[in-house]
């Protein structure tokens, strides 16, 4: 079935399966979260989702930070970036936010994301969109799954759809001063600078005002007024949030500015305008660092090396991350090892570092400092496909059938291959012993697998395929 007719099953199924939770007052707060978590499932075969732990770790960590400033929290909210360069991010439902990388790219620190994210968070938190739905009944749930998936996605649709998609979704002008309003509060609290709402905001006005080709999506769904800057400004001053001196952004973000350009734009671009930056500023260590990195990103090995080794002489210590992981692609596992436990050593808690490691444990033959190393890995971020996959595969050829066919159907899951998930994901519950912890997990994705794939029929091809763990050898 093509994409259109396999989405407008779904959509169908759907109808029944949402419109049969409705309340009396609207929609519940039950059928946002299945509203939410269908879009999820929906999203992960159709978007192209960033599987880096790093990137989505930044996102996730402002906008949980922003989600504890809530007074109650209906839903369990989780971030998602998708691998796309308009400027965009949006809010699903039931606590599920998009951000494109073009978003990511564009910001000039840490407080423009947290005001983006903490307007987003207000919109769900305040339940705007089932709403606005429930009001003007324009579209059911099951359209407005559709409507939302392209709006997030232009190449689901064409542009036209896109556009027209995301219109359909614009926020009432109220709701907008509300998302404004709440979401400058929740930053705040967080301890980021609320000026960061404003700044970016007028940035896509001024984006927009340039642009002469189209409206960046983001302004589609949130229209952005003079009258709503104005409300904006007026509501830092009564607050009495004085005007301070911008922060630079924070080495994480212009880091994976360059990832995140490395994974959207032509490679030869994105290393030239940071070659251009070196140049303009030789004796700049961090411009030798992001050139390095840049070169990392796609794939030129040796030029990166030189260029982080050097970074790392002026200063640069995170260099070593890079150098750790490029000392691996190079086969040189034991240099590895010891720069990406140098790197763990000052930073325990980062998971992209840790899956490494255990790469380099697997190819120096120590698959038990391997397995222990993924499992940190995976405490500290939970949907890393790959940590998942290299575990599954460890944990079968020592035997362990039970948790290894866990990790295998969680690689699979996240990966979109849903229906081979979900055997796998029955082969775990089992042999899992009764008691485990993971077992509640694994029927509860038992049941939303069976549901999608009971409305949605076969999955699409295009779900990545992950191969078998091997069993206990012999
Ligand atoms: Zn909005």
């Amino acid at each position: 079935m093509c994409r259109c007719g396999r989405w407008r099953a779904l959509a169908l199924g759907l109808l029944l399966v949402v419109c049969s939770q409705k309340t009396s007052q609207g929609v519940s707060f039950q059928a946002e979260r299945e509203l939410g978590s269908k879009f999820a499932l929906a999203a992960r075969l159709q978007l192209p989702l960033v599987d880096d732990a790093e990137l989505v770790g930044y996102v996730e960590q402002i906008g949980r930070s922003i989600v504890r400033q809530l007074d109650d929290s209906f839903f369990d909210y989780r971030f998602f970036v998708v691998k796309e360069p308009s400027l965009n991010a949006f809010a699903v439902p039931g606590g599920y936010i998009y951000v494109h990388t073009g978003l990511i790219t564009r910001a000039a620190n840490d407080d423009e994301i947290a005001g983006v994210l903490g307007h987003e968070i207000a919109h769900i938190h305040a339940h705007h969109l089932a709403r606005q739905q429930e009001a003007t009944q324009l579209m059911n749930y099951a359209t407005l799954l559709g409507v939302l998936l392209s709006a997030v996605h232009p190449a689901i649709g064409s542009f036209a759809t896109a556009a027209n998609a995301a219109a359909q979704l614009r926020y009432r002008r109220e709701f907008e001063q509300e998302a404004d309003y709440l979401g400058v509060r929740y930053m705040q609290a967080a301890g980021y600078d609320p000026h960061g709402m404003l700044d970016f905001f007028k940035k896509i006005g001024d984006e927009q005002r340039l642009s002469t080709t189209e409206v960046p999506p983001y302004l589609l769904s949130h229209p952005l007024t003079d009258e709503r800057l104005n409300n904006l400004e007026a509501v830092l001053r009564t607050q009495q949030w004085a005007a301070t001196a911008r922060r630079p952004a924070s080495l994480a973000l212009r880091r994976l500015q360059v990832v995140a350009r490395a994974r959207t734009e032509a490679p030869g671009d994105v290393v030239a305008a940071y070659r251009q930056a070196l140049e303009a500023q030789p004796h700049d260590p961090m411009a030798r660092y992001l050139l390095g990195v840049a070169c990392f990103e796609t794939g030129q090995l040796e030029t990166a090396q030189q260029l982080l080794e050097a970074a790392r002489d002026q200063g640069i210590t995170s260099a070593e991350r890079e150098l750790g992981r490029i000392a691996l692609r190079l086969r040189q596992p034991e240099r590895a090892k010891i720069l990406l436990s140098r790197v763990l050593g000052r930073e325990p808690q980062d998971p992209e570092a840790l899956a490494e490691l255990a790469r380099a444990y697997e190819a120096l033959g120590e698959p038990e400092a391997a397995t222990s190393a993924y499992r940190r890995a995976l405490a500290l971020a939970p949907n890393m496909q790959a940590a998942h996959h290299g575990l599954a595969l460890l944990l079968g050829r020592a035997g362990n059938e039970a948790e290894g066919f866990y990790h295998l159907a969680t690689s699979l899951y996240l990966g979109g291959s849903y229906e081979r998930a979900l055997s796998q994901y029955a082969r775990a519950a089992e042999l899992l012993p009764p008691g485990d912890m993971r077992l509640a997990s694994v029927r509860e994705r038992i049941e939303e697998l069976s549901g999608f794939l009971r409305v949605a029929g076969p999955p699409t091809p295009g779900g990545r395929r992950v191969p078998t763990p091997r069993r206990g050898r012999g």
